[in-house]
């Protein structure tokens, strides 16, 4: 697939550099569109594919690249459905690649149902995945061992050698992280069992309800 910087990303939110979603400090993108409806999905303002903000893939690009000099080891797309986007979300990834970086994706679908979709642009975005943490977030099956991850059905799939599966990192405690951006509280991670959320608003300072998504 030829590179194409020129595509837009339909994107909830962007954190550019988080150590609560994946290996290292990553740049952690949220797409704005889900087709699936996994009850108790912690991001249901991420679910339709209207709303968000139309991103051009080089301005994301150039963002990705300025914090490389933060000591990001990669980008982790997650959302919504990162595979729902693939059309725009493939050269992304593969121009990511090319930085140097590595590709981690959460994703409602199994690596089984991404294999069956005729989708070119599917294919080319597992292609340029280096780890997939694939299926439906299961509310009645909260994970209680595995770092980052929702619920206990997911499976973590090293599609590349570039991490590894006895890698410390992934037996480390979860984490939360909470900022202020612009007068609104947001948190990302996976701060316990009965709250693995991702990004949550607080207009106002309302409390965070106990939800889990991947
Ligand atoms: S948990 Fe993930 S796959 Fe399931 S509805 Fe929410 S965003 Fe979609």
């Amino acid at each position: 697939m030829a590179r194409n910087t020129t595509a837009r990303l339909q994107i909830a939110q962007v954190v550019p550099v988080t150590a609560a979603e994946g290996p290292g400090k990553r740049f952690a993108i949220w797409f704005q569109g889900c087709p699936l409806r996994c009850p108790g999905c912690c991001n249901p303002e991420m679910l339709p594919f209207s709303g968000g903000t139309s991103r051009s893939s080089e301005e994301l690009l150039r963002e990705v690249a300025g914090a490389i000099r933060a000591g990001i080891e990669g980008v982790t797309l997650l959302g919504g459905e990162p595979f729902a986007h693939a059309e725009a979300a493939a050269p992304f990834a593969k121009a990511v690649r090319e930085l140097g970086l590595s590709v981690m994706i959460f994703s409602g679908f199994t690596l089984e149902e991404l294999r069956a979709n005729p989708s070119v642009a599917v294919g080319e975005l597992l292609r340029q995945t280096d780890i997939l943490v694939d299926g439906r977030y299961i509310r009645e099956l909260p994970e209680s061992g595995r770092r980052w991850i929702g619920s206990s059905n997911q499976r973590i799939h090293f599609l590349t050698d570039r991490h590894q599966a006895d890698d410390a990192r992934w037996n480390q405690p979860n984490t939360l992280e909470i900022r202020l951006n612009h007068g609104e509280v947001q948190i990302n991670g996976f701060p316990a069992g009965q709250a693995t959320g991702l990004w949550r608003r607080i207009p106002g300072g309302a409390p965070v309800g106990p939800e889990s998504a991947q």
